[in-house]
C-alpha cells in the first residue's frame, strides 16, 4: 500500500527571480527583468537557504517553485546539486520550463533524488526540442513529470506530446486560469481526463476552507529572506526560517481559504489522495512507477 512520505519537512523555496527566457501569454506571473544586482540578491539568497538546509538533521524536501526560469541560472543547478548530495534530503525539485542546461545531472551524486516538474510551452519551442531535452533527461535516470496547460490551441500538441513520451512519464495538465463557463466541452473532457486522471481536481478544485492541511504542520512557504509562510496561498507570516524556531510554529493547521487551485497547493491536503499516490515524488508530481 502506498503511504505518504513520513514526517518529511517540505520546504518550497521562491526568491527574488522572477524573469524567465520565455514568454508565454498565458504566464501568471508578471515577468520583469533582473537586473544583475537582483540576481546577485537572488544567488546569495538561494545559497544562504541551501546552507541553511545543510546544517539540519531532519529530513527534508524541497520544491523550488520560481516567479520565473530557475534551470538558466547557474546558483540554482549548483544548489540542487549541493542538497541533492545531503543525506538528510530527501527530493530536490524544480518547476522549469527544460530549456537550460542538463549537462550537470550527468552523473550527479544523489541523482535519484532530483525531481523536474517540466512544463511545455507551444509556441517558445518545438516539441522535437522538448522532446530531445526529455529523452536527455531518461538516458541520464533523472525523474520528471511533464505538463502543459491546457487550452483548446494546445490539444494537437497535448495529444501528439502523450503519444511521444515514454508510457510511465506522468503527463499533468493545468486547467487555463481565466477560462470562463463551459470552457472545456464534454467530449474535450472525456480525453482530457484519460490523459491526466487528476486533471477533474485542477479544474474544479474540491473547497478547501476547514480542512486539514500540511500546510504549516509539514510544509512551509519560504522566500528569499527565510520569510515563512503555510503556503504560497495564505500570507499570513509564520516566522523566520534563519531566526526562529521551526517548532514553534509547525502544528496541525485547516485551510483558511475557500478555494486552493494550484496542484503546489491542494497536493499538500490530507483529505486528498497526492501524498500517498505520489510518495516520494509528490513535490515534482512524479508518479511512483517512475
Ligand atoms: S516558462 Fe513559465 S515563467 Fe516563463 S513565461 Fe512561460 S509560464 Fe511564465
Ligand atoms: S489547501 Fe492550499 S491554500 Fe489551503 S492551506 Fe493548504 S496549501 Fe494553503
Amino acid at each position: 500500500m502506498l503511504t505518504a512520505p513520513a514526517n518529511i519537512l517540505s520546504l518550497l523555496y521562491r526568491g527574488t527571480l522572477a524573469s524567465c527566457n520565455y514568454a508565454c501569454g498565458y504566464c501568471p506571473f508578471a515577468k520583469k527583468q533582473d537586473s544583475r544586482t537582483a540576481l546577485a540578491r537572488d544567488a546569495r539568497e538561494v545559497a544562504r537557504f541551501t546552507g541553511w538546509v545543510t546544517e539540519q538533521n531532519r529530513p527534508i524536501s524541497v520544491l523550488f517553485t520560481p516567479w520565473g526560469e530557475a534551470l538558466v541560472r547557474r546558483h540554482y543547478r549548483t544548489a540542487m546539486q549541493t542538497l541533492a548530495t545531503l543525506p538528510h534530503v530527501r527530493q530536490v525539485a524544480l518547476q522549469t520550463n527544460l530549456s537550460g542546461p542538463l549537462h550537470w545531472l550527468e552523473g550527479l551524486p544523489g541523482l535519484e533524488k532530483i525531481g523536474l516538474w517540466c512544463t511545455y510551452h507551444p509556441g517558445q519551442t518545438t516539441l522535437a526540442r522538448f522532446l530531445e531535452r526529455c529523452a536527455r533527461l531518461d538516458a541520464m535516470g533523472v525523474r520528471y513529470s511533464v505538463g502543459m496547460v491546457a487550452m483548446p490551441e494546445h490539444y494537437d500538441a497535448i495529444r501528439a506530446l502523450r503519444a511521444a513520451l515514454p508510457a510511465q512519464t506522468y503527463l499533468w495538465l493545468n486547467a487555463y486560469d481565466r477560462r470562463g463557463p463551459a470552457y472545456y466541452s464534454t467530449e474535450d473532457l472525456a480525453w482530457l481526463d484519460a490523459i491526466d486522471p487528476w486533471f477533474a481536481l485542477n479544474r474544479r478544485p474540491v473547497p478547501s476552507r476547514g480542512k486539514p492541511c500540511l500546510a504549516g504542520e509539514l510544509s512551509l512557504s519560504v522566500d528569499g529572506d527565510g520569510e515563512l509562510a503555510r503556503c504560497h496561498f495564505v500570507p499570513e507570516r509564520l516566522g523566520n526560517l534563519y531566526t526562529d524556531q521551526l517548532e514553534d510554529m509547525l502544528q496541525e493547521r485547516s485551510c483558511p481559504r475557500f478555494k486552493c487551485d494550484c496542484y503546489i497547493g491542494y497536493a499538500q491536503r490530507k483529505d486528498l489522495p497526492f501524498q500517498p499516490v505520489f510518495g516520494t515524488g509528490v513535490l515534482a508530481r512524479i508518479a511512483p512507477q517512475q
